[in-house]
């Protein structure tokens, strides 16, 4: 009986690995550090290695394994299993990953965009669990995000869909790395808006953000929220314009797909209900329409770290378990 799946999350420190059960359970996980400087090659051997270890360890044959999902940064083609680039590990390019991956474990592979896996672990066994519609936003480097719809991953005519950091949300706005200007992500990601303080601060604003940003040489998004809770002028208009930043984006998404739930993780989120959530939900009932009543929740993320792998394991399920 085939009632396993393998997940891996493939970044550019760790290849995060885990055997997954039916009812979306880690039975069994592990880490191990990406081989990045040996090429492509090296860091799947490294995966392929981990995933055989898992089966061997767990006592478990290629017989009780339905396939591996593998959650990678992008861009990807899906459809044929390639990476066509990769910023974060050198060597990926046009690299056949999932055939790879299944040549030297000898089990079906099945490849995914990172975010969109993280999506779908989070739908499976999160904070998305039992419902129809969810968009998953992770607050980091950038904006991350992946949307299900009907509960299936949607991922668009070109593989492309789910990229709500890159919503355009300002004309003339910040120059992005995508090369478009005025990108959500721009305004209420962690970075960017450590970066906005920063810039402020270069700027002349003096204060207790300022004095941290003096003392430590840089200032991240915890810097900020400790210095708000403190009582620093800028430091609440810095968070307070993120929150409301991305509380339209929240807002632009229920005009879109109507989802039942918003779910907010990454790094920031950790800042948890009454410092980010509660803060966002005001916003976002501010900017919301008053056409009808709010329908749609937030909620916080609440698989941290282990949602890529969980989400990997289920993508696999999708493609080789019905
Ligand atoms: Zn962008």
């Amino acid at each position: 009986m085939r009632d396993y799946c393998i997940g891996i999350d493939l970044g550019g420190t760790f290849i995060k690995s885990a055997l997954v059960s039916r009812d979306w359970q880690i039975v069994r996980d592990k880490q191990s550090p990406t081989p990045a400087g040996g090429g492509p090659d090296a860091v799947v051997a490294v995966m392929a290695r981990d995933a055989l270890e898992l089966l061997a360890e767990q006592g478990l044959s290629h017989g009780d394994i339905v396939g591996i999902g593998i959650g990678s940064p992008g861009p990807l083609d899906l459809k044929n299993g390639i990476v066509v680039g990769m910023p974060n590990i050198p060597g990926f390019t046009m690299y056949p990953l999932r055939d790879r991956v299944s040549a030297l474990t000898k089990l079906p592979a099945v490849l995914e965009n990172d975010a969109n896996a993280a999506a779908l672990g989070e739908f499976l066994a999160g904070g998305g669990r039992d419902i129809e519609n969810m968009v998953l936003l992770t607050l980091g480097t950038g904006v991350g995000s992946g949307i299900i719809i009907n509960r299936r991953l949607y991922r668009g005519s070109f593989s492309q869909a789910g990229e709500v950091g890159h919503l355009l949300v300002e004309p003339e706005g910040e120059l992005c790395g995508c090369g478009q200007r005025g990108c959500l992500e721009r305004y209420c990601s962690a970075t960017y808006l450590a970066q906005y303080a920063v810039r402020r601060i270069e700027a002349g604003q003096d204060g207790m953000l300022a004095q941290r940003l003096k003392a430590k040489g840089t200032i991240n998004s915890i810097d900020v929220n400790e210095c708000r809770k403190a009582g620093d002028a800028l430091a609440i208009e810095t968070w307070n314009r993120a929150l409301r930043f991305l509380a339209m984006g929240c807002v632009s998404l229920c005009r879109l797909l109507d989802p039942d739930r918003i779910v907010i993780g990454g790094g920031m989120a950790k800042a948890g209900v009454a410092d980010l959530l509660d803060p966002l939900k005001a916003f976002f009932v501010e900017e919301h329409w008053k056409v009808a009543p709010v329908h749609t929740e937030l909620v916080l993320a609440e698989l941290g770290n282990n949602a890529g792998m969980i989400g990997a394991a289920g993508v696999a399920w999708e493609k080789h378990g019905q």
